[in-house]
């Protein structure tokens, strides 16, 4: 459903139904509940800091859910800005990276491909997984590449293969991210590199939206929403990432603020309020060389 003010598509919730009552990471049960997000309670780990929602599913649900929603919550809205965000998201890949250009690359959760054809015009041999049906038919009508559809556990792919393997926006997604991380870990070669970008849960104004957040749930829900959105599992941080790495065989290189693509392309989708407010915690972010989203560089142990 779109908003009839703001013209953004409802996020909704990703599809439940299984309970989590330990962490994702490390298993552990000692844990405090932080917030409602959607009926669902977001849950911390008291051991290793991972914050999660009790509820999740997984398999054919989660494919079918993603099937139906768009990408970027449908803000992108024309060929031209999910060009836009490919080319951001390769010169983002490029700078944590390096700026290598060949070799075998993988995006897992490729969408319609729009970033596969970026890096296959800069010189990558370019392949792709994703759940959603449509788009594995887009994507591989648009690059040269096979793109498999479905999970990356089921993937066809030789292990080892990979020099580059790209995740973007999708770690939160993941109902088993350490089982997923294997997988991705045993895809690469030796000293092969992750690059995947997601929310940094230890973003210094976390805590501040947390209290106003539990204070004024009513007239903060759109905010809220911004923050803690309906589709998201799985809160990892700049400081525990590097613990999920090491549990799937990688070593983490480099973790770095990354500004939001809302604030860099979809900020006139938003009422002027809202508009001023993503501008001036951009400008927060700028001084304190922080942001919600962090990009991360990890490494295949050899
Ligand atoms: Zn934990």
């Amino acid at each position: 459903m779109t908003d009839p003010v703001t013209g953004v598509r409802d996020r909704g919730l990703a599809p439940g139904g299984i309970r989590r009552d330990a962490c994702p990471l490390c298993s552990g049960t000692d844990l405090r509940l932080r917030l409602q997000v959607g009926g669902r309670g977001l849950l911390e780990c008291n051991a290793c800091g991972v914050r999660f929602t009790d509820e999740y599913a997984e398999g054919a649900d989660v494919a079918s859910y993603y099937g139906t929603v768009q990408a970027h919550h449908g803000k992108a809205d024309s060929e031209d800005q999910f060009a836009a965000i490919a080319r951001i998201q390769a010169d983002a890949m490029e700078s944590i990276a390096g700026p290598r250009r060949h070799g075998r690359l993988l995006e897992i959760g490729c969408s319609r491909g729009h970033l596969l054809t970026e890096l296959e015009v800069r010189g990558w041999d370019v392949n792709g997984i994703d759940v959603a049906a449509t788009s594995v038919t887009e994507a591989r009508g648009r690059c040269r590449g096979e793109v498999w559809h479905g999970e990356p556990e089921d993937c066809p792919f030789e292990p080892g293969s990979f020099d580059r393997i790209a995740m973007f926006d999708v770690l939160a997604h993941l109902p088993h991210p350490v089982r997923t991380l294997q997988t991705v870990s045993s895809l690469l070669k030796p000293r092969g590199q992750l690059v995947l970008s997601t929310v940094d849960e230890a973003w210094p104004l976390v805590p501040v939206f947390l209290k106003a957040f539990r204070a004024l749930p009513n007239r903060l829900a759109a905010v809220q929403d911004e923050m803690y959105e309906g589709q998201h599992y799985c809160y990892f941080s700049h400081r525990n990432i590097g613990q999920l790495l090491g549990e799937a065989g990688m070593e983490l290189a480099a973790t770095r603020p990354l500004t939001p693509l809302s604030a860099q392309l979809f900020v006139h989708h938003y009422p002027v309020r809202r508009r001023l407010g993503l501008l001036a915690m951009r400008r927060l972010d700028g001084l304190l060389g922080s942001s919600r989203k962090m990009l991360v560089l990890a490494t295949r142990r050899a």
